[in-house]
């Protein structure tokens, strides 16, 4: 099996193809910390994309509520157990070396396990060998996108849910927290990887995974081996569709919205409410290693300041949705969902830099995708202590500027005060 390199586990993999790179990749970074689970975004895609007969249950994004909830239901978990098992079978573990940190080609370290493509050649199934570990979920585990909603881990405090001490940052006794999930556009497609009519291709313009319609058969081998479980099987028609990545507003092809052609965020990213998402396309080299690019948000974001991870790093498809991990939780269980990168994540992000206070404010400002940041210095406005240490807040402005090197938002860390003037007290 030809070998690729995958940055996110910090050396070479098995990939069933040679690794074949786009130019430009979409990528996002999702803030968990500030989702409130209200699916909006759920509701933006599916009212665009998928409110039609046998898409019932089709949910290309969802926001689920961990650690209960899945979509479909324990698709982690149940993927997890199954790599556990070859592991066990091989006398290995699912462990990190996080030692041999490289800066910004091996950020996390090494992974020292197999992904789902290594682990694929020491199992087999009944039906035969598969190219990615994976299963198939059965129809009644598709039925909930939210299921367990807000379902907290068991009370660990005192009598009827009372703790004399309360609960604090960083780890709370009992936690739950919201994933938002849409199709990774992962670098090394499970997906695509499994699909034997090769129907299943990665753009060369933006690195959008899509699946041709007119060429799919429908026999479910990338929903049995995405890990993610984000390709799905529509029974009126008997093909497998995804997440398409809102691609025709990724081209700037809507001229009501962008009549010069630059790109804008998709559906599910321009409808959030929270503001917890910031959506980007990043440069990729011959390589397939991500160009420097320092004042891209995103680059910045995964690769400067390392505070956005990948979701389960270990099953090896290289996403491309980053996740900022939420603070509350124990770091055992977020350490196994977003890897070792999780405690240098949330220092960061307890503590923000001036420079990634400031980015942080660029989260859904704009439909427009923001290639370039400026910011210009402003006074200081607040200092303290975080956990010891002297940290100081300034009042920066973040300049935003779209493909064309126009400026598409500009934005303070401090919003502005606005008096309604008398004549509008009550204009309601
Ligand atoms: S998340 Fe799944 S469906 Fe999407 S590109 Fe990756 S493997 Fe394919
Ligand atoms: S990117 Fe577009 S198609 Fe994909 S989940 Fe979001 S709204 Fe749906
Ligand atoms: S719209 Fe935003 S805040 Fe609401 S559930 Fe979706 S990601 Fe979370």
């Amino acid at each position: 099996m030809p070998k690729v390199y995958n940055w996110q586990i910090g050396r070479e993999m098995d990939y069933p193809y040679e690794g074949r790179y786009p130019r430009w990749q979409f990528a996002a970074v999702f803030n968990i910390n500030r989702c409130i689970g209200c699916q909006t975004c759920t509701m933006a895609c599916k009212s665009t994309w998928t409110f039609s007969k046998g898409q019932e249950y089709m949910f290309w994004n969802n926001v689920e509520t961990k650690p209960y909830g899945g979509y479909p239901q324990h698709w982690d978990v149940k993927l997890l157990r199954l790599l556990d098992e070859v592991h066990q079978k091989e006398g290995l573990t699912m462990s990190w070396d996080a030692s041999q940190k490289d800066g910004a080609r091996r950020p996390y370290g090494v992974y020292e396990g197999l992904t789902v493509f290594e682990a694929a050649g020491k199992r087999y199934t009944p039906e035969g060998h598969q190219r990615a570990l994976g299963y198939l979920p059965t129809d009644a585990e598709w039925r909930f996108p939210n299921i367990g909603e807000d379902v907290a881990t068991p009370y660990e405090g005192g009598p009827f849910g009372l703790s004399k001490e309360g609960a604090r940052l960083p780890e709370h006794k009992t936690w739950f927290f919201y994933l938002q999930r849409i199709c990774n556009h992962c670098t090394y497609p499970a997906c695509l990887a499994a699909c034997p009519r090769q129907a299943i291709y990665k753009r060369d313009e933006d690195g959008v995974v899509l699946i041709d319609q007119a060429r799919c058969r429908g026999y479910r081998k990338c929903v049995e081996a995405c890990p993610y479980k984000k390709a799905m099987f529509r029974p009126t028609t008997r093909i497998s569709e995804k997440c398409i990545a809102c691609y025709p507003r990724l081209e700037g092809r809507d001229p009501a919205i962008t009549p010069d052609g630059v790109p804008i965020e998709t559906r599910c990213m321009s409808a959030c409410v929270g503001k917890i998402r910031l959506q980007g396309l990043v440069r990729i080299g011959e390589d397939g290693e991500w160009v420097e690019d320092r004042y891209n948000p995103i680059y910045f974001l995964v690769k400067v300041e390392r505070v956005a991870l990948p979701l389960y790093p270990q099953f090896g498809t290289a996403p491309n949705v980053y996740y900022i991990p939420p603070r509350w939780v124990p770091r055992a269980y977020l350490r196994q969902m977003f890897g070792p990168g999780v405690d240098e994540a949330i220092e960061r992000y307890t503590a923000p830099s001036r420079e990634l206070l400031a980015v942080l404010q660029l989260f859904r400002t704009t439909q427009k995708v923001i290639f370039r940041y400026e910011i210009i210095e402003g006074e200081k406005v607040f200092e303290t202590t975080i956990h010891g240490k002297p940290w100081a807040m300034y009042n920066d402005t973040v300049v935003g500027y779209d493909k064309n090197g126009q400026e598409v938002v500009r934005v303070s860390v401090q919003e502005p005060f606005h008096v309604r003037p008398p004549q509008h007290w009550n204009s309601i």
